[in-house]
């Protein structure tokens, strides 16, 4: 059984390496679909909904010759608030449906905690965040512009 990756338990609060740690994590769980040169720099709230469209690639895209036509990937990230996946060419069709949930449920995840959330835009920048790391974010935005 594959271990589940599970978000920071302090919403909000991101361990330094945390990002390296999870792409490290995420390169030994499908050695088959990514590789080192994937560019794996996507919001950690959404590492959840990463691993699950990672297993579900693996169990329905079984045909050999798209395997090594199209994966490894060349990036998954975070994108306007929602997940991009590329790549390395064109997945055919019968799978976008898998990508396109994966993008409509990292619209609705929090980005920082991966609880669900809401899309937000401020000062140029769209945000996916639950309650709680909202009120996080604006009380640290509050407190950096008033120093
Ligand atoms: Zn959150």
């Amino acid at each position: 059984m594959p271990q589940i990756i599970l978000p920071p338990s302090i919403p909000g609060q991101r361990p330094g390496n945390v990002q390296e740690k999870i792409r490290l994590a995420l390169l030994d769980e499908f050695p088959d679909l990514l590789a080192d040169y994937t560019a794996l720099q996507f919001s950690i709230g959404w590492c959840w909904l990463v691993e699950r469209l990672l297993r579900d690639l693996r169990e329905s895209v079984t045909d050999q010759a798209v395997l090594n036509r199209c994966f490894p990937l060349k990036a998954i990230y975070s994108r306007y608030s929602f997940l991009e996946i590329h790549f390395e060419e064109e997945l055919p069709d019968d799978w976008d449906e898998l990508i396109q949930t994966s993008k409509r449920h990292s619209m609705d995840t929090c980005e920082s905690c991966g609880a669900e959330g809401k899309r937000s835009y401020r000062k140029g920048n769209h945000f996916v965040l639950c309650v709680i790391c909202r009120f996080l974010r604006k009380a640290s935005l509050t407190a950096l512009e008033t120093s």
